[in-house]
């Protein structure tokens, strides 16, 4: 089967830090690969991850543009996608396209008469409620979560093929060396990720806790002081910059609650590995998770507010903790060394493994294709 995954023209893949869809996508191919799927990667030039074809516009990643106007933003995502649409209408070898990029895309695609098209929703669903309203019933999608699915808008319901929760490889991610004294949230510094509740729990109980993760695509302390400094910067009103300023900072001393912006690569590991906990003090339904994956692939226990997709992927006592309140994370927190690491390991070898993922995607591909040929 010849697959053109859909990836977009944000971040290569795999990205060296930070990247959501990204992420996915690098998990995906592999496997699929292996299952003898040859994959043509619509990304951006600098993708390194190992495809059969790689199709692209945009020499590099345009992460940094997204906090550009709405209509530049829009061209930038309009033109990747023409790119795709040119491609598909000059070649008839590709079975399925499995779009991961945005809303619009699918239904253009689709209104190409090209191949079907697989889309799988990266998003909350209520964010784009009024244009998955109108859904084009031809297309076919899947949710990364049940909880996501459920939150859809009615239409996208029925289109629905169901859910495949998020990845992540094992191999390279065996422990070495003890479990530090260290709690970690790795994620977008934004409200939506809470930060702003870890660091109020871990200031209170006195424990020390690193927040990692960029903020509105800023990586360091240098960077937003700039952004902070300079009212007229485009980034300067922007909510997650204020966020960071005017809530996260308020809890950051430099010594118990620190911010170490973007991590990538073997800091990015090394510190996600060595931590005593992941927590995940969550403000919103999250769709997918991945983070959350990550922890148990490495066998750091997650624990976080029950919301989202995070009830589906964490078993509470066994494999992390749920808690209902902020007092009530706080008490799951400080017994989080009562979940055992191998059992995190063993979860995420059994459930959230790329092969896993690829074998759910590629039954869902079959059905897609043989739906398109009735
Ligand atoms: N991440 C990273 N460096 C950081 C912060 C996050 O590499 O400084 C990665 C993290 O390990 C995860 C991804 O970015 O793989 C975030 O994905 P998730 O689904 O957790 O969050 P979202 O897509 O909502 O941002």
């Amino acid at each position: 089967m010849n697959v053109l995954v859909n990836a977009g023209p944000w971040l290569q893949v795999p990205p060296p830090g930070y990247g959501g869809i990204e992420n996915v996508v690098a998990t995906l191919v592999p496997p699929l690969r292996e299952r003898g799927v040859r994959v043509i990667l619509a990304s951006v030039g600098s993708s390194t991850l190992e495809v059969d074809e790689l199709i692209s516009v945009y020499d590099e990643g345009r992460f940094s543009e997204l906090q550009k106007p709405y209509n530049q933003v829009m061209g930038i995502a309009h033109a990747h996608q023409a790119m795709v649409a040119r491609e598909l209408a000059r070649r008839d070898d590709v079975d399925l396209v499995h779009d991961h990029l945005e809303v619009v895309g699918p239904a253009v695609l689709a209104a190409l008469g090209g191949p079907p098209v697989l889309h799988t929703l990266h998003w909350d669903l209520r964010k784009h409620a009024a244009f998955y309203e109108a859904f084009p019933s031809s297309i076919a999608v899947n949710g990364v979560s049940e909880s996501q699915l459920r939150r859809a808008p009615d239409a996208l319901r029925g289109a629905s093929l169901g859910a495949i929760h998020l990845a992540t490889p094992m191999a390279g991610r065996e422990p070495h060396g003890p479990r530090g004294e260290r709690f970690v949230v790795m994620g977008r510094v934004c409200g939506l990720k809470g930060q702003h509740v870890a660091a109020r729990i871990c200031q209170k109980l006195g424990l020390p806790l690193v927040l990692a993760g960029p903020v509105s695509g800023l990586g360091s302390q240098a960077e937003l002081e700039i952004v902070a400094q300079n009212p007229d910067h485009p980034l300067h009103g922007h909510p997650d910059v204020r966020y960071h300023l005017d809530v996260v900072s308020a809890y950051l001393d430099g010594d118990l609650v620190r911010w170490v912006g973007a991590v990538e690569g073997a800091e990015r590991d090394e510190l996600y590995a060595s931590a005593r906990a992941a927590l995940f003090p969550i403000q919103w339904d999250e769709p997918g998770g991945t983070a959350v994956v990550e922890a148990l692939a490495l066998g750091v226990p997650p624990v976080g507010l029950r919301r989202g997709c995070l009830p589906e992927i964490i078993d509470h006592g066994r494999t992390g903790f749920l808690a209902d309140t902020e007092e009530e994370l706080a008490e799951w927190l400080q017994r989080v060394d009562e979940i055992d690491p191998e059992e995190c390991r063993r979860e995420a070898a059994r459930r959230f493994s790329p092969s896993v993922m690829a074998e759910r995607y590629l039954e869902m591909y079959e059905t897609v294709v043989a739906r398109s040929r009735r």
